[in-house]
């Protein structure tokens, strides 16, 4: 058990002893699910999540620098990352059933997908499957993404992707979040699927809402600009320039600081250092 939760349970355990029993449960319920949450160590590669976010963090995050402590998190904040997980693979193994019951819903084997890609040339590969998803690697942009699935339906192949948010956001989506939709491009692109089913469910009353999404040639320069731009950040060994107006969920706080401010690089000066023509300054 790390300093930080013995500190803290032992402030929780002296405030308790004037609690009832059924406070004193909850407390010791909320407390073992803390200790079973594992953190994640992030691999080093571009995360579609982060994609419209700083470029300095996302650089720290390809180039594996080393993250805050991780502060203890709430354990309804674990719990609801776990519904949402146990969501999708339920409406997963829905759509998988749905042929089955006469619905004219067709769930494509990802694995088998992603093979037929390879033939085509993109650069996309399974690394393991994890439920009903499987988690893929794209060597040309160095992006690790999951797939939710990929289906057929009304003679359309499209990529699955589903969201669980909060009922007060869910009333008022009307259209995929921005971020939602640029990570669907990178999905696009590496998946070779121009289309995007996202599929919104209510996490109170799991009542959902979906929005089909054409990710057009503009949509994917876009995206293959800011990844390339990134990429020889990284291959020059030039740290990015804050972002200080995206600095409220990163993790990278302490590093970010210890570097100091930067410069910020056009794409073209950038190839110019890699190519050794051009001035390093970091
Ligand atoms: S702390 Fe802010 S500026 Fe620094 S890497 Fe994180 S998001 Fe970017």
């Amino acid at each position: 058990m790390s300093d930080a939760y013995k500190d803290l349970f032992s402030f929780i355990k002296k405030t308790e002893e004037s609690q009832t029993i059924e406070s004193q449960f909850l407390n010791d319920l909320d407390r073992t699910i803390q200790l079973s949450n594992h953190s994640h160590v992030p691999s080093k590669s571009i995360k579609p999540s982060a994609l419209g976010g700083c470029y300095r963090h996302q650089w720290f995050m390809l180039t594996g620098a080393e993250a805050d402590p991780s502060k203890i998190e709430r354990a309804d904040n674990i719990t609801i990352a776990e519904s949402g997980r146990d969501r999708h693979s339920r409406l997963q193994a829905y759509i998988m059933s749905a042929q089955s019951l006469g619905v004219p819903i067709e769930w494509l084997d990802p694995e088998e997908e992603v093979r037929k890609i390879q033939t085509i040339g993109i650069n996309t590969s399974v690394k393991r499957r994890d439920g009903h998803e499987v988690l893929c690697w794209n060597e040309d942009y160095q992006v690790s993404f999951k797939c939710d699935g990929i289906i057929r339906y009304r003679g359309i192949k499209m990529i699955l992707e589903i969201k669980t948010e909060d009922h007060f956001k869910w009333i008022q989506r009307f259209s995929p979040e921005p971020a939602h939709k640029l990570q669907a491009v990178l999905y696009s692109i590496c998946l070779g699927i121009d289309t995007v089913l996202f599929l919104y469910e209510d996490r109170n009353y799991t009542t959902r809402k979906a929005y089909k999404v054409t990710i057009t040639d503009a949509d994917k320069d876009q995206v293959i600009q800011r990844i390339t731009h990134l990429l020889a950040y990284q291959r020059a060994n030039i740290v990015p320039p804050e972002e200080k107006g995206k600095c409220i969920y990163c993790r990278y706080k302490s590093i970010c600081k210890a570097t100091g401010s930067s410069k910020a690089y056009t794409l073209e000066e950038l190839q110019k250092i890699i190519a050794g023509e051009g001035n390093e300054v970091k």
